[in-house]
C-alpha cells in the first residue's frame, strides 16, 4: 500500500504537472469508487460528480496523512459556486498518471499501469490535452468531492494524528506523544508496543508497515518493546531514525515493491536500499543474523533480533 513518501511523490508531481489546468471531461467505467462525502457510501451518480468537477481549474494538490486532495477554483458556469476539493485515497493499488499528447513512455505500457478506471481530461492555458488517469487494479481506491472549506472536518480527516513530516513533529513533540498521561495520570501509551504507537495513524499520521521496519530497524529498537522501556536516548535516537528513513525514501520516490508506481508511470527507487522490509530468512547486512518476520493484525514487521533490542 502506498504510504506517506509515495504519496508525497504523487503530489510534488502533480503540482508540477496539473496545477493551473481546467477539468473539461470525467469518463468512469467503476462509479462505486466515488463515495459520498458524508456518508462513505458510493454516490448516488457520476453524472453529477463530473457536472460539478467540470469547467473547473486546478489550484492545487496536497496531502494530509495518506490522502491526497486537489483543490478546485470556483465553477464559473456552475449553481453551486464555491470551492470543491477532489479527495483522493489510493489504498492498496491505485496510482495516478499524468498524460500528454506528447508522452512517449514506455511505463504506461506496463501490465500495472493498465487498470485505468477514472479518467479526467484536462484542457491547459494554451489549450494542450492532457489525463489524469486513475489505475487501480483492486478497485479499493477512493474518490470524494467536498467542499474545501469542509474538508477538515470529514471524519477521517479530523480523526488523524499529527502528520510525521509536519514541522510541528518536532523530537519535543514526539516525545509529548510518548509521555502522554492517561485521564488518570498514568501513563497513556507506556504498556503499548511501540511498533503499534508508531503505526496507529490517530496517533501519529503516516507510517505504515514498509518503514515501519526500516525505522525500527536504523534505530535498533525491537518492534515489540514496550514504550515506557525506551529511555530519552532511545527516544532521540528513534525520532531520528523516523525522519531520516522518510526523507530517504522521498529523496528516492517512494518504495515500488508491488502496485505502486510515480504519475508518470516508473517505480520508485527505495526498495533497493530496504535492510529489512521483506528480507526474512536473509541474512542481516549488518550482523549475517537471520531477518524475522512478527505478524501485527493484518501485517508483518521484519526485524533483526541481534541489531534490534
Ligand atoms: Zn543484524
Amino acid at each position: 500500500m502506498p504510504e506517506l513518501p509515495e504519496v508525497q511523490t504523487v503530489v510534488s508531481d502533480l503540482n508540477k504537472k496539473i496545477v493551473g489546468d481546467t477539468i473539461t471531461d470525467f469518463w468512469s467505467d467503476w462509479p462505486k469508487t466515488i463515495k459520498d462525502a458524508n456518508s462513505g457510501k458510493p454516490a448516488s451518480s457520476a453524472d453529477k460528480f463530473k457536472k460539478e468537477i467540470k469547467s473547473r481549474k486546478i489550484l492545487k494538490v496536497r496531502r494530509i496523512g495518506k490522502n491526497i486532495f486537489i483543490d478546485l477554483a470556483g465553477n464559473p458556469h456552475y449553481l453551486e459556486r464555491g470551492k470543491k476539493t477532489i479527495y483522493i485515497h489510493l489504498k492498496m493499488t491505485g496510482h495516478l498518471l499524468v498524460k500528454t499528447a506528447k508522452t512517449k513512455n514506455n511505463y504506461f505500457n506496463e501490465r500495472v499501469n493498465q487498470y485505468i478506471h477514472h479518467i479526467w481530461k484536462l484542457k491547459t492555458k494554451n489549450k494542450k490535452l492532457k489525463t489524469l488517469e486513475f489505475s487501480d487494479l483492486r478497485k479499493f481506491g477512493k474518490i470524494v468531492l467536498v467542499d474545501t472549506d469542509k474538508l477538515e472536518e470529514l471524519k477521517e480527516i479530523k480523526e488523524l494524528g499529527i502528520d510525521v513530516m509536519d514541522n510541528k513533529f518536532t523530537f519535543q513533540k514526539f516525545d509529548e506523544i510518548l509521555e502522554k498521561k492517561s485521564a488518570y495520570g498514568r501513563s497513556a501509551y507506556g504498556g503499548k508496543k511501540i511498533r503499534d504507537i508508531l503505526m496507529n495513524q490517530h496517533i501519529i499520521a503516516g507510517i505504515g508497515n514498509i518503514y515501519l521496519s526500516e525505522i525500527l530497524f536504523d534505530a535498533g529498537i525491537m518492534p515489540t518493546s514496550l514504550t515506557w522501556k525506551l529511555s530519552f536516548q532511545v527516544r532521540k535516537k528513534l525520532y531520528n531514525s523516523i525522519r531520516k528513513i522518510l526523507e530517504k525514501a522521498i529523496k528516492l520516490r517512494g518504495t515500488s515493491d508491488s502496485d505502486y508506481r510515480d504519475t508518470s508511470g516508473a517505480p520508485g527507487k527505495f526498495q533497493k536500499v530496504l535492510k529489512v522490509y521483506q528480507h526474512e530468512g536473509q541474512k542481516c547486512l549488518k550482523c549475517d543474523t537471520i531477518i524475522k518476520r512478527v505478524k501485527m493484525g493484518q501485517r508483518s514487521v521484519f526485524y533483526c533480533s541481534k541489531c534490534q533490542k
